[in-house]
């Protein structure tokens, strides 16, 4: 009898024991070489614009006079780039949403037992493969790609969210405040040979995280008066940045504008879970290398969504977040040919490493490579 609970607690010991090596352990491994696609990248810069807890419905869709609460970016879709739904996955929060924009990964769970906060693994990032990065937005979400890069080339400017009552009466000051610094950042530049000289370089990012819509949808509910406004408070700052980043660079045409939102938010204010309010994100995305609009009579990308935002006739171009959209890219090609090559050249480093890892701590008759070549 005591043999018998001995061996029952033994085996629920490696049973729980297995889920925390099989789920809480980082499939993430380091080393590889990274990979550049030869040809010449179509920009030079790129301005990504995350709005925090923005659902894709709340962008698109219509006001109950007809009217878009984000005339600029739904302009965008109409005359200048391309457009879709960005799907998520769980848990739909802020930390796994940009590891999987900027970093190009979904991240494993192990960072849940740090509370998303510190960086549970190193990771690399789009930013620290950039020239430099200049990013403005929370505390809570900047510093995971500056900690992790290399080298001192990821800027970040954020408000002290711990002062007392920083966006607190109104949350949308969270989001002018960010448009305000980029302004005030350009305007400097201007007057510093060195930072002129720095945003003049190829390979450059400039991100701007918006926390205000998440924060009065958290606060007020998407229904709410204070969530839209929000929206169209950030359509307006959006405008302004364009059009200052056109003017500076005196319209080179060598700016990529991205759009998007890294969860969406429940009609009672809350996210993390995996409804369609929480996973389905809006996408937006214009300027270097982008296709232009598309007009067409069907679509691939189907549902009721698509005749109440009356954008039926755009072509709708939907992703995975954090996967190469190659249905965006406006390039002959062979480049989208070079590209995806060097995306699976990237993955097939992984597997290289992750093997040789593998074979160093495996008894060599245990070891068996897997079969490549197939059969
Ligand atoms: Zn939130």
């Amino acid at each position: 009898m005591l043999l018998f609970f001995t061996l029952g607690l033994l085996i629920h010991f490696v049973f729980f024991a297995s889920i925390f090596d099989i789920y809480f352990t980082s499939p993430l491994v380091h080393g590889m070489t990274p990979q550049f696609t030869p040809l010449p990248p179509p920009a030079r810069r790129l301005v990504l614009f995350v709005a925090d807890g923005l659902r894709a419905d709340a962008l698109y869709e219509l006001d109950e006079n007809g009217n878009s609460r984000a005339p600029f970016i739904r302009n965008i879709i109409m005359h200048e780039g391309s457009w879709g739904i960005s799907h998520t996955r769980v848990p739909t929060e802020s930390r796994p949403g940009h590891v999987a924009l900027i970093a190009g990964f979904y991240e494993d769970v192990s960072a849940v037992a740090k509370g998303w906060k510190e960086n549970p693994v190193e990771f690399d990032s789009l930013f620290n493969e950039s020239k430099y990065t200049w990013s403005w937005g929370s505390p809570d979400i900047l510093p995971m790609f500056a900690k992790g890069a290399s080298g001192d080339h990821v800027y970040t400017y954020s408000y002290d969210a711990k002062r007392e009552d920083f966006g607190a009466q109104d949350a949308t000051k969270l989001d002018t405040w960010v448009f305000d610094n980029v302004k005030d950042f350009f305007h400097h530049a201007r007057n510093n040979q060195s930072l002129f000289s720095k945003i003049n370089e190829e390979k450059i990012v400039f991100f701007l995280h918006l926390l205000g819509i998440d924060t009065n949808g958290h606060a007020h509910r998407p229904s709410s008066r204070d969530y839209k406004h929000n929206i169209k408070k950030v359509d307006d700052g959006v405008k302004e940045i364009v059009s200052m980043f056109n003017h500076f660079y005196g319209n080179d045409g060598k700016t990529t504008f991205i759009f998007t939102s890294d969860h969406g938010m429940t009609d009672w204010g809350s996210h993390g879970a995996g409804h369609p309010s929480e996973t389905l994100t809006p996408l937006v995305t214009w300027g270097a290398g982008i296709k232009y609009p598309q007009r067409v009579s069907a679509q691939q990308f189907d549902d009721a969504f698509l005749k109440e935002w009356r954008l039926e006739n755009w072509k709708r171009l939907d992703v995975n977040q954090g996967i190469l959209p190659v249905d965006y890219l406006n390039n002959t090609d062979l480049f989208k040919a070079e590209s995806m090559f060097t995306n699976a050249v990237q993955i097939l480093e992984q597997f290289k490493v992750k093997m040789t890892q593998k074979k160093e701590v495996t008894l060599p008759f245990l070891f068996t490579p897997f079969n490549c070549a197939g059969s």
